[in-house]
């Protein structure tokens, strides 16, 4: 059965890579708002200049601009199976936007990946990404490892911007996970383990949702 899912967890939580293993192995699309928005702000079209201050900032682009990016992206032909949403949504508002955009042929699996607020902090300042390719680094790695263009940190890695995007995250996303925590289709998961390890509690969370519904 295709997946509907949507991967939570704070700035640093390993969202973006269990995200893109999901999808792979489902043969869906990962749909993140945060590399959309970065490819229009690299392209510098009309969204990207309006998006680039706020997200250099840590704080949220509005719902409105974000919402409409979804529902554009859902309404792709290569999104009707299923889709695995990473970054997306981030509010309470955007979650009830994508219920209503939704209809029930399958449910809405919501993953939450938690990791401590300590090592979110430690991940964040050390990491770094492709400047070609946008490839995470793995830690210690000077070139990447995909096409060997230079590492770089991305421009809201920085110690201020990472501490305001937590506090962004504790505000606006926190009370979130508690708006899905009451649904039988929500499962959470310990982030602060290999990635492989969360890997495998995903799949077995995934599976123990749709299980549960055929
Ligand atoms: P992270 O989860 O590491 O903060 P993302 O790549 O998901 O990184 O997002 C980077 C930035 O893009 C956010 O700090 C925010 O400014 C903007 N953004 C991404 N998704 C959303 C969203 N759903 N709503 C509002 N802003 C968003």
């Amino acid at each position: 059965m295709a997946v509907r899912l949507v991967m939570m967890g704070a700035p640093g939580a390993g969202k973006g890579t269990q995200a893109e293993r999901v999808a792979r192995e489902h043969g869906v699309p990962r749909v993140s708002t945060g590399d959309i928005l970065r490819e229009a702000v690299q392209a510098g079209s009309p969204l990207g200049k309006a998006a680039k201050a706020v997200m250099a900032s840590g704080a949220l682009v509005g719902d409105d601009v974000v919402i409409g990016i979804v529902r554009d992206r859902l309404a792709r032909p290569d999104a009707a199976k299923g889709f695995v949403l990473d970054g997306f949504p981030r509010t309470v508002v955007q979650a009830e936007a994508l219920d209503e955009s939704l209809d029930h042929a399958a449910p809405l699996v919501v993953v939450d990946i938690e990791v401590p607020t300590e090592v979110l902090v430690s991940r964040l300042s050390s990491r770094r990404i492709c400047s070609s390719c946008g490839w995470l680094a793995t830690s210690g790695a000077t070139v990447c490892e995909k096409c060997g263009g230079k590492l770089v940190q991305r421009p809201d890695d920085t110690a201020d911007v990472i501490r305001e995007r937590l506090r962004v995250y504790e505000r606006d996303t926190q009370p979130l996970v508690e708006f899905y925590r009451r649904r039988e289709t929500f499962r959470a998961v310990d982030g602060d383990q290999t990635p492989e390890g969360v890997a495998r509690d995903i799949a077995a969370a995934i599976a123990s949702v749709l299980g549960a519904k055929r």
